[in-house]
């Protein structure tokens, strides 16, 4: 096989501090991929600004304008993480070879990249870069991140552990990929639909080399909102069995109630009715909000608005 164009896509939202050390690293490490005839001389670092509020625009400018292997994308709102990440995809997959995805904190190792493009020679369509540790997050973020992936398992989604979206791609799973239709997606839950081979590269996980988290509390709970609604109808059917099991309590109540009646007990099955009143208007309820839930799900799919707006691209 010839040396493939790799491209390196980075989504980076506000990131005017860690971006010049992150492009100073990634400049080192394609020169060298370069000389070690790793990678193609037309590979490139495309860098996707999620509608930054900072300088990140004018930072992606000079790189591009100082050094031609940078790209540089710009959307013309905060799409969100999972939007660039698919900006950017989009605009290199017809260009290149394989493509590795990427923080802008260089958080994920950069170096797991020679391990990548070495199962990528081996002939993996999906790599998957996986943290060995998490020892740098704080324990917060650790904890909360290990319950998410053991929770989405339960509800029948394919995850692979530990694994954020640090990963590449060789062009034909990318093309599959962005084959999806999907508005509400989650790229995590959606790479292993696609099949091919795959392998895994395992990687220590440090720290923001510079700037704060993008992802706090709130977005992190919205993120893993749209993980599980986006990707699993397991919690529908949980409500359907619940419903089950209380009706069938409701029919021996029904039951109790009317041999109380009978028996002129009248009080005792005024109170029981009302129990079972509240309970099943209460499930009913509950179900309605989960169904409520998909059916904005639906609304969504069917709006088919485009996944990012693009304002410029520098190439
Ligand atoms: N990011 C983005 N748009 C957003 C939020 C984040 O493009 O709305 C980017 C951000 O610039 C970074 C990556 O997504 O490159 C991951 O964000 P961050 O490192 O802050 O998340 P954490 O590592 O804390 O989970
Ligand atoms: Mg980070």
């Amino acid at each position: 096989m010839n040396t493939p164009k790799l491209f390196i896509v980075i989504p980076c939202y506000n990131e005017q501090e860690a971006l010049p050390i992150t492009a100073k690293r990634l400049v080192e490490l394609t020169d060298d991929m370069l000389k070690k005839g790793l990678i193609d001389p037309g590979s490139r670092i495309v860098l996707v600004d999620d509608g930054s509020k900072d300088d990140t625009w004018k930072v992606i400018t000079e790189l591009h304008e100082g050094d031609s292997r940078f790209e540089g994308v710009k959307l013309a709102h905060n799409a969100g993480h999972m939007n660039a990440l698919w900006a950017g995809m989009t605009l290199s997959a017809e260009r290149c070879d394989c493509v590795i995805t990427i923080d802008a904190d260089l958080q994920d190792d950069v170096n797991a990249m020679y391990g990548f493009l070495e199962e990528f020679r081996k002939g993996a369509d999906v790599v998957y870069g996986v943290r060995s540790s998490r020892e740098k997050d704080t324990f917060f973020k650790r904890t909360t991140a290990q319950g998410f992936y053991k929770g989405m398992r339960k509800l029948g989604v394919d995850l692979v552990y530990n694994h954020a979206d640090y990963r590449l791609l060789s062009k034909r799973a990318l093309e599959a990929l962005l084959s999806f239709g999907e508005v509400n997606m989650f790229l995590r839950g959606m790479v292993p639909m696609l099949g091919f081979k795959t392998a895994q590269v395992y990687y220590e996980r440090g720290e923001r080399v510079a700037g704060e988290s993008k992802y706090p509390l709130k977005k992190m709970i919205a993120f893993a909102a749209e993980g599980v609604t986006s990707l699993s109808n397991r919690p529908i059917r949980w409500v359907l069995g619940l419903g089950a099991v209380c009706a069938l309590l409701g029919v021996a109540m029904a039951v109790y109630v009317i041999v109380s009646l009978v028996q002129g007990r009248t009080v005792a099955g005024w109170a029981s009715m009302m129990m079972s009143i509240w309970l099943l208007g209460g499930l009913q309820l509950m179900a309605l909000g989960v169904i409520g839930e998909y059916v904005g799900k639906v609304y969504m799919e069917t709006k088919r608005r485009p996944k990012f707006i693009l304002e410029e691209h520098l190439k």
